[in-house]
């Protein structure tokens, strides 16, 4: 372990992708001497411990880069249990010091043409061009007090925020005015929405899909099609989401940074915002740590759920590619991400959260959740990070069929917190054969607390593989006739 990041082990650095000078060899080599033991540095060659309370991020499996994912938890990594989660650790370590604003900028992807280089020489390089003289002066004109100010200003920010990221910690309001889904116009209205989830066929017979889709299209205002969760291949979620556009239903495409590249991500949304879908919700996707084996790679993504929302919502906005090129005619979406009030700290997700409506997420469907009370605690952290009034909120209610998924759920889902008197409830009805009911009582009792909190905007229902369920939750619940698939 090294002296200053917490983590568990040492990974190999990063080896460059091309023949570098002596020079540079040499200044790599004294750089990982130094940062190897204090930071487990792996020479990704853009080096953010400044922004990080020094732990190096490169620690996290899934390598990412602006916060922690749904699996955070105090006490270890989802995808690997032996470690802490090294994001945790940040935030602790950054509330602790007083350095959590820094958390907020969106930070750029890897810029894989530097990695195994040394970062220092683009320090250098930096102060080179603005003057020793120079950052010196401004130094001395604002006093000593502002000299890590200055370095950031004049040195470490241009290297860390590349002309092609530009990178902030401020909010970004959408560039236009009329909302580009019905979902995004009805959460506009004031109406309390209904989303579902349908699952995604095993085959390529769509069937019992396409009857899924017309079940439920009555009762909902959008259906979100999944991208593989728990990284098991299934029916692709735009190609769910074209079927449910010809059959006049509103898709929400989801799309997880888990199996894409930056030039994946970016044709994909073309196309699909071509052939129609309006809603994108963005997610970092379950590690393939979940998956059957042979496993794919699991210690790096191309890109983070963060960095997803930030590239979408420039194509849209600013009309630009990731690396600059002008969009002549730009996709348009109305851009969503996954919430988790109960993974981790609730100070620590509200954080992550803020940074996701800032990037670009316009609604939230948050993991499920099973105690409305609890809600209260991150629904107040929301509030005093002042997004409420940026971003809708969809609470994500699972209907529990059985004891054992409720046990389940909250035993092997990360971020979902099942409280015992529920589970109570389910393992008495299963022992009297009546399970079933329980959960529906269950979801409508949950529901009837939930509509009424404030910063709510409505419901996703995700009853995995029990799709017939919903129409009688919605309407029970007095929800049913509000929606736009009539
Ligand atoms: S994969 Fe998730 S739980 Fe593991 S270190 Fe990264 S952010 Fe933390």
């Amino acid at each position: 372990m090294s002296v200053f990041t917490p983590g568990r082990r040492w990974q190999a650095p990063f080896m460059p992708f091309k023949r570098t000078s002596f020079k540079q060899r040499a200044l790599a080599k004294i750089e990982l001497a130094v940062k190897g033991p204090l930071f487990g540095c792996r020479m990704c060659g853009n080096c953010l411990l400044q922004e990080t309370a020094l732990i190096c991020p490169m620690e996290c499996p899934k390598g990412l880069r602006n916060g922690p994912c749904g699996g955070s938890t105090p006490e270890k990594c989802y995808v690997d249990e032996s470690r802490p989660c090294i994001w945790y650790k940040i935030y602790e370590r950054s509330f602790k010091l007083g350095r959590e604003a820094l958390l907020l900028e969106v930070l750029p992807p890897l810029d894989w043409g530097k990695a195994g280089m040394n970062a220092w020489g683009d320090v250098f390089s930096q102060a080179n061009k603005v003057g020793v003289a120079n950052i010196a002066a401004q130094i001395s004109q604002r006093g000593s007090d502002s000299v890590l100010k200055v370095l950031d200003t004049a040195v470490f920010r241009p290297v860390r925020q590349p002309e092609w990221w530009q990178g902030d910690a401020e909010y970004h309001a959408p560039k236009y005015s009329q909302p580009i889904s019905n979902l995004e116009r009805a959460l506009k209205d004031g109406e309390f929405v209904v989303a579902a989830e349908v699952t995604s066929p095993v085959s390529v017979n769509t069937d019992k899909l396409k009857k899924n889709i017309e079940l439920l299209k009555p009762y909902v205002t959008a259906l979100n099609f999944t991208d593989s969760p728990s990284a098991i291949p299934r029916m692709s979620s735009w190609a769910c989401s074209k079927l449910a556009l010809e059959l006049n239903t509103e898709p929400v495409m989801q799309i997880a940074a888990r199996d894409r590249t930056r030039v994946g991500l970016q044709s994909e949304v073309m196309g699909a915002s071509a052939l129609g879908v309006k809603n994108i919700l963005c997610l970092t996707g379950d590690s393939m740590a979940l998956s059957p084996s042979p496993r794919g790679r699991m210690d790096i993504v191309d890109i983070d759920s963060v960095q997803m929302l930030w590239i979408l919502r420039r194509m849209r906005d600013e009309g630009k590619y990731m690396d600059g090129r002008e969009i002549k005619t730009p996709p348009q979406y109305f851009l969503g991400a996954a919430a988790s009030p109960f993974a981790s700290n609730m100070k620590f997700q509200a954080l992550r959260e803020q940074k996701k409506v800032n990037a670009g997420a316009q609604f939230f469907q948050t993991n499920v959740v099973l105690d409305a009370d609890a809600l209260d605690e991150w629904l107040n952290e929301i509030a005093k990070r002042n997004i409420l009034d940026k971003v809708y909120i969809m609470i994500g209610i699972t209907p529990l069929k059985s004891y054992k998924t409720a046990a389940y759920m909250n035993n092997n889902i990360p971020g979902v917190f099942v409280p015992e008197k529920i589970l109570k409830r389910m393992e008495n009805a299963e022992s009297k054969g009546n399970a079933q009911e329980e959960g529906v009582q269950i979801t409508l009792e949950l529901i009837e607390k939930i509509k009424i909190k404030q910063g709510v905007h409505g419901i996703h229902l995700m009853a995995v593989g029990w799709e017939e369920i919903v129409p009688r939750i919605v309407q029970e619940a007095g929800l049913a006739g509000k929606t736009q698939n009539n």
